[in-house]
């Protein structure tokens, strides 16, 4: 096994755990339920998970959903399939559930429905959090959504309220901007800040009870308009929108700000370590300044920041994953091009590949693109230890050997996966007519051509030399076929078994072997930095698609969706359960066998 990563969010985390400072660690992944995730969030999840992993601990996937307005099931239900097919048999024993139908009051420590109450030490966090390893073979278990907390939060700003922390303003969203001002310059109070207690105790439960249309009022933290740092400057906590919320329905009309609803429902699931990504570092004191003025009980979760993945030739921003979609440059968000994980899953990478490559790019404070090639290079060797070896020819050309029967059949033995320690074989058929790969032949073959040319002679992989002995056309000059003689001396314990030629090639049997779609997938991007594109629409790739009907040995009939395949010399497929009809198999190359990519 690999030694366990090490990084600075680890050193910090290791450094709690020697302090015995939390009873337990306790991460979390909070995703957005507003688009599928892609392979930046697979960084974030192996983080938050590999950390609990580590050190006995627990992770909650939470649904951080406080914005309505984009937000919808399809995503939630989404996220859930991905992040466990993610780190299935690796860290769903730590992956937290809260028992089904559970309000924040009903699992607060000790039963108290006490929402000051959070898993203070020494509270045991397993009170807290129910095992999570009972929780995961319930069925009876859901993840965490911030919207289970809407009461919480509520009573939350009521205390703030109540503290002189925070006020009603009605100024328009315009001229809040205004009186926020610009970095350099203070900002300047509302108008609103000096209401009293009273005054907004009053206006917040007429917004709650929906009295106002959106944006008419908002609930401000009452902090420092003069702050350097303009997420201090009495940041919105809660505004009026009246949009039905796919968990809450028509509960809500006013709904807490991203800000507001993350540090408390990190501190309502006792969450130790509160990782996120960097932009949010400035926001990190408006996350310590609403747990401290709500006074709530120790020890409160504190926010890390780290530097996002960024792949070159890969957009990681949903806002823009959501354009491929809708403006149908893609089939949808699993379309295997996607630097989603549906999409990434589709396309026959394996979870191991995207944890290796996401936990190898390291943690550190800076953004900066990672080389795609490193993600390649990662999904190569791991498709080379796992993948079965099959043939199969992409282009076929038809090949006649003059000295076989028709209705001979020869079978040879084909190795499964030499990189297994003890490779097995299969039976593979050779027949008189067999298809070999159109780019394998050259009738006027360059320099150092060592496939198949005019009286050259190749090996056909598992089976014997053959040598060109005649090329037959048709009237318009289209190659109709090439006839070949088969040396049989030279097969695998033949006498000539050992007899030495340049060139070896794929082919597959003409009666024994499959019609079969295969897509070969490109990048979908021609430039490495599609993300700083003004219009990355403008550079898509339009070749990231290619459609052929391939010619697959017998025994790839009955492939199945999670099997991986070498087809020799081609690359890595895997059959594509979402497209493949009875008798009609689609196969989706993975990658390529070598990096052959030219823009
Ligand atoms: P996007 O810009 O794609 O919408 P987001 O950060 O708004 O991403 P969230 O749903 O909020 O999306 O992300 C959930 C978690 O994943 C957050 O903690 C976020 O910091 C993290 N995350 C998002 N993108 C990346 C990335 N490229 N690399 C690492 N972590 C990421
Ligand atoms: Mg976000
Ligand atoms: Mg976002």
């Amino acid at each position: 096994p690999a030694p366990a990563p090490s990084d600075f969010i680890r050193d910090i985390v290791a450094q709690h755990v020697a302090e015995q400072r939390y009873p337990k660690i306790v991460t979390r992944f909070p995703p957005e339920p507003n688009g599928y995730l892609h392979i930046g969030h697979a960084k974030s999840i192996c983080l938050n998970f590999g950390i609990a992993r580590e050190n006995n601990g627990q992770c909650n996937l939470r649904m951080d959903d406080t914005n309505p307005a984009k937000e919808d099931v399809e995503y939630v239900d989404s996220i859930i399939a991905d992040v466990k097919w993610l780190i299935a048999g690796w860290a769903d024993h730590c992956l937290g559930f809260k028992p089904k139908g559970a309000t924040p009051a009903s699992f607060t420590v000790n039963g108290k429905p006490d929402y000051y109450l959070a898993p203070v030490s020494p509270a045991p966090a397993s009170d807290f959090h129910p095992s999570p390893l009972t929780l995961h073979s319930s069925p009876a278990a859901e993840p965490f959504f911030a919207s289970s907390y809407f009461d919480q939060l509520y009573l939350f700003a009521v205390e703030l309220i109540k503290k002189g922390k925070a006020y009603v303003c009605d100024l328009t969203p315009e001229e809040t901007e205004k009186y926020r001002g610009a970095p350099s310059e203070p900002g300047r109070d509302s108008p609103f800040r000096t209401r009293s207690v009273e005054e907004n105790l009053d206006l917040f439960a007429r917004m709650k009870a929906g009295e106002f249309p959106n944006a008419a009022r908002s609930l401000r933290a009452k902090i420092d308009m003069a702050s350097p740092n303009i997420w201090l400057r009495d940041p919105l906590i809660y505004r009026i929108r009246h949009t039905a919320h796919h968990q809450t329905g028509d509960t809500w009309c006013i709904y807490p700000l991203y800000d507001f609803a993350h540090c408390l429902s990190d501190y309502l699931e006792g969450i130790t370590h509160s990782i996120c990504t960097v932009e949010f570092e400035v926001h990190r004191p408006l996350y310590d300044w609403i747990l401290e003025s709500l006074e709530l009980a120790r020890p409160l979760p504190h926010q890390y920041e780290f530097a996002k993945l960024i792949p070159s030739y890969l957009i990681v921003s949903k806002r823009r994953l959501i354009q491929l979609v809708n403006e149908k440059i893609v089939t949808g968000w699993d379309d295997p091009r996607m630097p989603t994980i549906s999409g990434l899953r589709r396309r026959g990478v394996t979870a191991a590949a995207i944890r290796h490559f996401v936990m190898g790019t390291g943690v550190t404070k800076f953004n900066a693109l990672t080389d795609l090639a490193v993600f390649e290079h990662t999904i190569r060797e791991d498709l080379n230890a796992l993948a079965q070896r099959r043939l199969a020819v992409l282009k076929p050309i038809k090949l006649v050997l003059t000295n076989l029967a028709a209705e001979e059949v020869i079978e040879v033995d084909a190795t499964n996966n030499p990189q297994d320690e003890n490779p097995t074989t299969r039976k593979v058929a050779l027949t008189r007519e067999v298809f070999i790969e159109s780019d394998d032949f050259a009738e006027v073959p360059p320099p150092k051509y060592f496939r198949l040319k005019p009286g050259g002679e190749v090996r056909l992989k598992y089976a014997c030399i053959i040598k060109l002995d005649e090329i037959v056309k048709d009237a318009a000059g289209n190659l109709l076929e090439l006839r070949c003689t088969a040396d049989l001396t030279t097969r695998a314990g033949g006498p000539n078994s050992d007899k030495k030629v340049k060139g070896t090639i794929h082919w597959v049997s003409a009666t024994h072997s499959i019609d079969a779609e295969v897509r070969l997938y490109d990048r979908l991007f021609t430039v490495p930095e599609p993300g700083a594109e003004d219009d990355f629409l403008k550079v898509v790739n339009p070749k990231s698609l290619q459609v052929v009907t391939a010619r697959l040995e017998a025994s790839l009939a009955s492939a199945t969706p999670d099997a991986r395949y070498q087809f020799e010399r081609l690359g890595y497929f895997t059959l594509d359960a979402k497209d493949s009809a009875s008798g009609h198999p689609v196969f989706t190359r993975t990658i390529s066998l070598k990096d052959a990519w030219v823009p």
